[in-house]
């Protein structure tokens, strides 16, 4: 068996990268990280829970991969690029049938965003990941949430309500052909983070939030620190191609409260539309325009037709009663 200082020696422990903004890794009793000059530094935390965030034996590459993942998308949220993180792990044990393919997938999408493992700690108890991230953003450049105003666009980055899809296929809460599952399934798995939109909307977008928990609820999130309200289209909803195909229903509860999409939801004046475009396309990111941002408090749902519709919404709360 691998003694916990022979497992982060082999599995968490590299070299630093040439230009990397650590000036100490792993190794001492803190690492040491030099902020590009003039800019701010992001600081998140997430922490995924085996039979909380993921099930008991699920694939160790794809949880490397969306533990990191989740992180990153909340730099993206803010605007900011990464640079480094911790990772915080407790493991019922030290199998390396697990940390092997565990550190792959984690330090594979790590390498893809040039976002150093500086540090961490490693314990024994149920499997417990927890990664804190740090980003830079220019001074005053972060998108906040707190910064929408009524006139502003609405936008939406990729498709939402596919993950959630997957989650229901999984669970058997609806019944979904082999094929349609596959295809969802990397939604709910292996989520891509759009550091490179929140890079290109500074300076462009007002607020921003990733959505984490469903689209009307983190919206909503957005709406409360601002200090206004909304009107969404739900015609206009992004739907991945899997969850286009499902009843109306369905397709709009997935896609306005499903969690796990990672997309990022953000306002914009309607005088920056181009610039927006021109980050989508920047980015290789689509974007979809789903409605506006009002002076009047609350989340409003209409359809294409400008009906209104009455939506019961909820964003996932873990502490709700069930
Ligand atoms: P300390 O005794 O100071 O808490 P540890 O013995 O826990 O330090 O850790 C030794 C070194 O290994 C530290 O630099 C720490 O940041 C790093 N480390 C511990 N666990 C991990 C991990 N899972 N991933 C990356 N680095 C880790
Ligand atoms: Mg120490």
């Amino acid at each position: 068996m691998l003694s916990e200082f022979d497992l982060i020696a082999r599995y968490f422990t590299r070299p630093l990268r040439a230009g990397s903004s650590a000036a100490l890794g792993v190794g001492d009793d803190c690492a040491l990280l030099t902020p590009p000059a003039g800019m701010q530094l992001a600081i998140s935390s997430d922490m995924l829970v085996e039979g909380r965030h993921f099930f008991a034996g699920a694939d160790p590459y794809q949880l490397g991969h969306k533990c990191l993942a989740v992180n990153l998308s909340d730099l993206a949220a803010m605007g900011a690029r990464p640079l480094a993180f911790t990772l915080a792990l407790s493991l019922p044990d030290a199998d390396e049938n697990w940390l092997a393919p565990f550190s792959q997938g984690l330090l594979t999408l790590a390498d893809a965003y040039q976002c150093e493992l500086i540090g961490g700690d490693t314990t024994k108890g149920p499997r417990n990941i927890c990664i804190t991230i740090f980003g830079a953003v220019t001074a005053e450049q972060a998108l906040r949430r707190d910064a929408a105003k009524a006139g502003d666009d609405i936008w939406v980055s990729g498709s939402v309500g596919e993950a959630r899809l997957a989650l229901a296929g999984m669970r058997e809460e609806i019944k979904l052909d082999e094929t349609t599952l596959q295809a969802a399934s990397p939604r709910l798995h292996s989520p891509t983070p759009r550091v490179a939109l929140g890079l290109a909307l500074k300076g462009i977008a007002r607020a921003a939030i990733d959505i984490s928990d469903g689209l009307a609820g983190d919206l909503g999130h957005i709406l409360e620190s601002s200090a206004v309200g909304a009107t969404v289209d739900v015609d206009a909803l992004p739907f991945g191609p899997m969850l286009a195909k499902q009843p109306e229903d369905l397709r709009r509860r997935f896609a306005l409260t499903g969690g796990d999409d990672y997309e990022l939801c953000f306002s914009a004046a309607p005088a920056e539309r181009d610039a927006v475009l021109a980050a989508a396309t920047a980015s290789g990111t689509p974007l979809t325009r789903i409605g506006t941002i009002e002076s009047v408090p609350g989340l409003r749902f209409i359809d294409a037709a400008g009906a209104s519709i009455d939506f019961p919404y909820a964003s996932f709360d873990h502490f709700a009663p069930s």
